[in-house]
């Protein structure tokens, strides 16, 4: 038998009253690309807006292997028998594009998955990364809501996608490896630039050692660039997932600069900033996907192509055709 079509009333009481199958509805609703979908879910969202913002969101990052599941699950755990309600979202950069998961599936937390006070929803797979991360921010603002109060969003250390959580969070932690290198790795990637809590996890049995020297080498490296603009070096501290030890430091740390944060204006900046920067990013992309299928455009660009790949026009001249096709006021 067929579903009753839900409006946005439904799925907006549904997701208001803290309704488990329907909130799993409305982030089906709002990971849907199908343009009966696209409505629904905006007039759902506009609706959300006044009662989202309240949670803390915290991006957290790594490299394969670092020990994100364990630790999210050990947190997780720690949150909800604090009374916290917790949500865990991923961003996983090859989602998009090979439908394969960097991240794993998230039934490894099953612990934290069998709370009722928690969930885990696997990375959304809209077909760019920019896709992914903006479905996420809406699942976000889903999660917030219906009454979630932290938000962890967890991607891996691999290109734009680090970037895009930091850009979607409060506060991002670096999970790190005792003894793999990360510490210089880190810094070379600007990575020290995003990440505003160090943890080097796995410190416990043999690994104690290396984990305090690798914390030890983060702090050296980060006394070697203060004074290079960056007012607010990120806390450093080690901790094992698996043993759950150091687990409630690092929540320690994460809220201590959130709370610092709120009283400089700095966490609402944060949010504003990354608020208009995502409206903008859904600007451009709407535009990239109206240049590429307007059929102006695609009655020249063939030829375009062909003319700049021969050499006889110049790529500027070019791109002015492609402008004119669209008949934009350029
Ligand atoms: P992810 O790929 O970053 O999500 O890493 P996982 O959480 O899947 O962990 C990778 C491996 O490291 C697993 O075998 C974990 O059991 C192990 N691991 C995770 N955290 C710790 C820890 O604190 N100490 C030790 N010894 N092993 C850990």
């Amino acid at each position: 038998s067929r579903r009753k079509v839900l409006t946005a009333d439904d799925y907006f009481d549904g997701v208001r009253g803290q309704n488990v199958s329907m909130l799993a509805r409305a982030f089906t609703l709002v990971e849907s690309s199908s343009p009966r979908h696209i409505p629904i879910a905006e007039e759902l969202l506009t609706r959300l807006m006044p009662h989202t913002g309240g949670g803390l969101r915290v991006g957290i990052t790594g490299a394969p292997g670092a020990g994100k599941s364990t630790f999210i699950e050990a947190l997780g755990l720690l949150l909800v028998s604090k009374g916290l309600r917790v949500a865990v979202l991923a961003v996983d950069p090859s989602s998009g594009i090979t439908g394969g998961s960097i991240l794993g599936d998230k039934t490894r937390m099953g612990k934290l998955a069998a709370e009722d006070n928690a969930f885990i929803r696997p990375s959304p797979s809209a077909g760019t990364l920019g896709g992914v991360a903006n479905k996420t921010r809406e699942i976000m603002l889903v999660a917030e809501a219906a009454g979630y109060d932290v938000v962890l969003v967890e991607t891996v250390g691999v290109g734009q996608s680090e970037t895009m959580v930091a850009d979607m969070t409060d506060c991002f932690l670096g999970i790190m490896l005792p003894g793999a290198g990360d510490e210089l790795q880190g810094i070379k990637r600007g990575l020290l630039e995003l990440i505003d809590v160090i943890a080097v996890n796995k410190a416990d049995g043999a690994n104690r050692k290396p984990a305090r020297l690798a914390a030890q080498q983060y702090h050296n490296a980060l006394d070697s660039i203060s004074g290079s603009g960056n007012d607010s070096p990120p806390a450093i501290l080690t901790c094992s997932a698996l043993e759950k030890e150091g687990i409630e430091d690092v929540w320690n740390a994460i809220q201590t600069r959130c709370h610092r944060d709120k009283q400089t204006q700095r966490f609402e900046q944060r949010r504003q900033q990354q608020n208009l920067r995502w409206l903008w990013s859904i600007v451009e992309d709407r535009l990239r996907q109206t240049l590429h299928t307007h059929p102006g455009v695609q009655e020249i660009c063939d030829d375009v192509e062909d003319r700049v790949l021969a050499g006889e026009m110049p790529p500027a001249a070019g791109a002015r055709q492609l402008f004119a096709a669209l008949k934009l006021d350029t």
